[in-house]
């Protein structure tokens, strides 16, 4: 059903918002009311190819990349502050398209904005490096660089979130961008687009193609662009890497997750538990990060597992912007589809379904993509649950004995994005921690990532980091200079030992 209140998402290409020149947009329904909320130009190769001319020309010819750290720095700082002026309809914008509660999507617009401050300050630390031990005739300088032009791949699950991930790190390198946020979600990159402009990013440094797959592959093979920075799903990051082959272009990649809680008999129990909950149903279990695998040591299992349950019911299913809601609507009917039926197949395999494990359609919710939170017992390693990327609120349980089968359990998967482990003894958590297999381990805790610490995957979780230094230096290249003071001596002469 079509709302008059439906919005219009556009194109921004040479600072100008435009609409496709022929190609019919897209509608957007909300996944919590079945409406359409927002139409969405269908952008594809020639819109790309103009962004990427527009964004090459404010690289090669532009201010951007020629202006100091703390000029750049400053402009990213104003672009944070805006953030904060307008945090209330960027999580609503958020909010409304993915599903997700509103709380949690406040969170993710104040961990935006924190992203662009942080972004703001690295801008300042752009270096290189200095050898001066290769003789005294010589000095060898490592410059860093800005990349050049970047092109920046969003999903739905945190649209401003991840887009914030990238953008203020590509921008404090010098970088200039072409940005394709998901069909789905795309509301709140179209404004968080305007504000830079706003806090004076000139024309050009950044361009947004809206639309679905196509945009993405067309940015993926462009040769005007030197870097592709992804989000998404392993299968769609495969595509990125064959797409990408034409100019060589540096490729940095965040894929999916199936991260596993690794809760051991002396950890602080009450503590474990409501991180095993939230950890699966955060974000509505639609989260990288999200830990749909617990992994319990047999000797507390069945008192362990009855408070995850305890804790389970308690959840309140309902729509995003009731701010007593704990789980809100999946993204789309298919996703729900698929969902619920990785709960079906795991039961068929000899899996306990003790919560949940319907779609829920109580009052208000008929008309949404809404699932219950859903705990499964006794699910072997060899189940699809167990080793697919679910993406919802289902938590399987397996059993283990010892620390060599639980960190066998963990790694067991083909994904390597994060994982948690829950002891109170520090010899466990140390060597559990260095055992697995995954670019992020939590310890007593769970989900939680600073921005000044790197993020990615081992494994096909991804390649490369995001956040941190390491986040920013993806945006660079390394130019060696090799200084030779006073006169040269003949290459010939030398080579023959003269
Ligand atoms: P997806 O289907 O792979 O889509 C990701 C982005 O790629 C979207 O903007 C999508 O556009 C675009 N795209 C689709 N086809 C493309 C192609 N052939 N070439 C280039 N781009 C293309 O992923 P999703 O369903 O949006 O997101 C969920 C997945 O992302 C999960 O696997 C999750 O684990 C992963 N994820 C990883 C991280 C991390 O940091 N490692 C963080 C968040 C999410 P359309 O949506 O318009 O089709």
């Amino acid at each position: 059903m079509t709302t008059t209140r439906a919005r219009s998402v556009q194109h921004f290409i040479d600072g100008a918002f435009e609409d496709s020149a022929d190609a019919q947009p897209i509608d957007r329904l909300a996944p919590a009311t079945d409406e359409v909320v927002s139409i969405v130009q269908a952008g594809g190769a020639p819109e790309v190819a103009r962004a990427v001319g527009a964004a090459r020309a404010a690289f090669d010819e532009g201010p951007w990349p020629r202006m100091t750290g703390m000029e750049r720095s400053i402009i990213l700082g104003r672009v944070a502050e805006l953030i904060d002026r307008d945090a209330a309809e960027l999580a609503a914008l958020d909010a409304e398209e993915t599903g997700k509660p509103i709380r949690l999507a406040e969170g993710d617009i104040a961990g935006a904005a924190g992203l662009w401050r942080y972004a703001a300050s690295l801008a300042l630390t752009m270096s290189g490096s200095t050898y001066t031990s290769n003789g005294p005739d010589f000095t060898g300088l490592v410059l860093r660089e800005p990349i050049g032009v970047v092109g920046l791949i969003v999903p739905w699950n945190f649209p401003a979130l991840i887009l914030s991930q990238k953008l203020p790190f590509a921008l404090a390198a010098g970088c200039t961008a072409v940005v394709k946020p998901s069909e789905l979600t795309s509301s709140s990159a179209q404004h968080l687009v305007r504000l830079a402009a706003e806090a004076g990013v000139p024309r050009g440094v950044i361009g947004m193609v809206v639309g679905d797959g196509r945009a993405g592959q067309a940015i993926a093979e462009a040769d005007g662009i030197d870097l592709v920075s992804f989000t998404g799903s392993t299968a769609t990051g495969r595509r990125v890497i064959a797409a990408s082959t034409g100019n060589i272009k540096k490729l940095s990649l965040e894929l999916g997750g199936n991260a596993a809680n690794v809760v051991f008999a002396d950890a602080d129990l009450e503590d474990a538990a409501a991180g095993v909950v939230f950890g699966v149903n955060f974000n509505n279990g639609e989260c990288c990060v999200s830990q749909p695998r617990l992994l319990v040591e047999d000797s507390i299992a069945d008192d362990f597992v009855a408070e995850v349950a305890r804790q389970t019911r308690m959840l309140r299913v309902g729509q995003p912007m009731d701010r007593t809601t704990d789980v809100g609507a999946l993204i789309h009917a298919g996703h729900l589809q698929k969902v619920t039926s990785y709960i079906g197949g795991a039961a068929d395999e000899g899996g306990e379904v003790i919560v949940g494990g319907t779609r829920v359609t109580d009052g208000l919710l008929a008309r949404g993509q809404f699932v219950a939170p859903t705990v499964i017992d006794r699910v072997g390693p060899e189940s699809a649950a167990f080793q697919d990327e679910i993406f919802g609120p289902v938590l399987t349980v397996t059993r283990f004995h010892d620390q060599d089968e639980a960190v066998r359990l963990a790694n067991g998967v083909q994904y390597g994005l994060a994982n948690s482990v829950w002891s109170k003894n520090v010899d466990t958590v140390l060597q559990v921690a260095k055992r697995l297999k995954s670019g992020t381990v939590y310890a007593n805790t769970t989900i939680d990532a600073p921005p000044q610490m790197p993020f990615g995957g081992y494994k096909a979780s991804g390649v490369g980091r995001e956040m941190g230094q390491a986040g920013f230096e993806e945006f660079t290249e390394l130019k060696s200079v090799n200084i030779r003071t006073g006169k040269r001596a003949a290459s010939f002469a030398i080579r023959a030992g003269a």
